[in-house]
């Protein structure tokens, strides 16, 4: 078992109500790989600039990453700087230097081809059906996207969709994908282009999964201080799809569990900020999360079964 990930390897300025921090470590395959690789071994493949700390992302090499397909190109690095208001759903983007990104072609090392899961992180389609060339027989194949693609690259987004097993997305990109403002159409109308699954975030809400024949909600974990949302999804994606990878289950009931693991460490990431929480973390700790969110959603369904047990 293992996951390959591509995505973007960054950094990161991020400012919220409660403070800032500047050139720290994120990008989708960041977060993904140090939420995943604590479920499952992880490969990451991405570019970074020759002015990237690499040796600060040694950490996930301990945590079970493969980093050697992160590629040093001549340039600077992606660098993305966000700002967060009140409402912490709520994220501007202030700029986006694309750097050596720009001219990210992923090249899947030959000993990452083989492959049983696959996250493509949010890139050009483009390039994620570049990197479905690219492997041989993937049995599980997941992606990310966001509105800039969803407008600018829909054609290619559709193929790549008959393609992927799940799509990950949040509520606003949904609707913008199927045109509906109704989310459950707009799940049905996406499944009905491939995907089988259908993950719907929320951000603090929670999260919705649409299956083949079933629907299922998933609470955000109720933290009194969220530090920095930044990474919230991509770690979401690594708790999800680490957690199938992991055990290998690809039930109803195996895929709403991966849900609860996925908004347990979604929550983990936004305590801090960068991927801080997620260095390290136990297992007992990520065990502890998921048996809360057992207490917090399980509930009778008489009132005298609760009382006379
Ligand atoms: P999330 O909060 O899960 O949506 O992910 C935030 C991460 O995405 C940050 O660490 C950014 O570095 C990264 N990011 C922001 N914009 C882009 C982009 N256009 N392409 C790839 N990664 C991006």
């Amino acid at each position: 078992m293992s996951i390959l990930v591509v995505g973007s390897v960054a950094l990161d300025h991020v400012e919220t109500p409660f403070g800032s921090a500047e050139e720290v470590l994120g990008g989708s395959a960041v977060f993904f790989g140090a939420a995943a690789s604590l479920l499952t071994p992880a490969q990451i493949v991405g570019v970074i600039g020759s002015d990237y700390p690499m040796e600060k992302l040694r950490f996930l090499e301990q945590q079970g990453v493969d980093l050697s397909g992160i590629e040093t190109a001549e340039g600077e690095s992606f660098r993305w700087k966000g700002r967060y208001s009140y409402d912490l759903n709520e994220r501007d983007t202030i700029w986006t230097q694309l750097g050596v990104f720009a001219h990210f072609r992923p090249r899947i090392p030959d000993a990452f081809r083989d492959a049983r899961t696959v996250f493509l992180g949010n890139i050009d389609p483009r390039l994620q059906l570049d990197v479905l060339e690219q492997v041989r027989s993937p049995e599980l194949i997941a992606c990310d996207t966001m509105n800039f693609w969803i407008d600018g690259s829909r054609e290619a987004l559709l193929e790549l969709l008959e393609r992927v097993h799940i799509l990950l997305v949040n509520d606003a990109e949904a609707r913008q994908l199927a045109d509906d403002p109704n989310l459950l159409r707009a799940a049905r109308w996406i499944q009905a282009r491939g995907p089988r699954w259908v993950v719907v975030k929320k951000g603090e809400h929670g999260a919705i999964l649409f299956g083949p024949d079933s629907v299922f909600f998933v609470p955000g974990y109720p933290l009194e201080q969220v530090f920095d949302p930044t990474g919230a999804g991509d770690s979401f994606a690594g708790g999800f799809v680490g957690y199938l990878d992991w055990t290998g289950g690809r039930t109803d009931d195996d895929f709403r569990r991966a849900m609860v693991y996925g908004s347990a460490l979604g929550s983990f990431a936004v305590e801090a900020f960068s991927v801080d929480r997620l260095i390290g973390l136990e297992p007992n700790e990520v065990q502890d999360r998921i048996r809360q969110f057992r207490e917090m959603t399980v509930f009778e369904l008489e009132v005298g079964a609760a009382r006379d047990g």
